[in-house]
């Protein structure tokens, strides 16, 4: 599956996302524009994979507070597929055990 990154014009939040090529647009959780969506490269260096991370977090965050948990769910889910992170993990763990009691 290819990683798209995903940029959003009015705050230059960026995502990447391991997406199939019918998938739905995605909205930015911050000012709900559309984002655009372009192919990225597979080289990251140690920076970038941080960025990704940050991103990531932030993006979590801002589900939660909308209290859209499973949407939080299922972007960790993805990223845990392409970010071998221990925070994403973490919170990821932390999100499966909270719904599922
Ligand atoms: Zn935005």
């Amino acid at each position: 599956m290819p990683i798209y990154e995903y940029i959003c014009k009015e705050c230059n939040l960026i995502l990447e996302i391991i997406t199939g090529y019918n998938s739905p647009p995605l909205t930015c959780p911050k000012c709900r524009k559309e984002m655009q969506k372009k192919p990225s490269t597979f080289s990251m260096g140690k920076n970038r994979m941080e960025e990704r991370v940050k991103n990531v977090l932030e993006l979590t965050k801002s589900y939660l507070k909308d209290g859209k948990v499973e949407d939080a769910k299922k972007l960790l889910h993805k990223a845990k597929e392409y970010i071998k992170n221990d925070t994403i993990n973490r919170v990821y763990d932390k999100l499966s055990q909270k719904t599922e009691g």
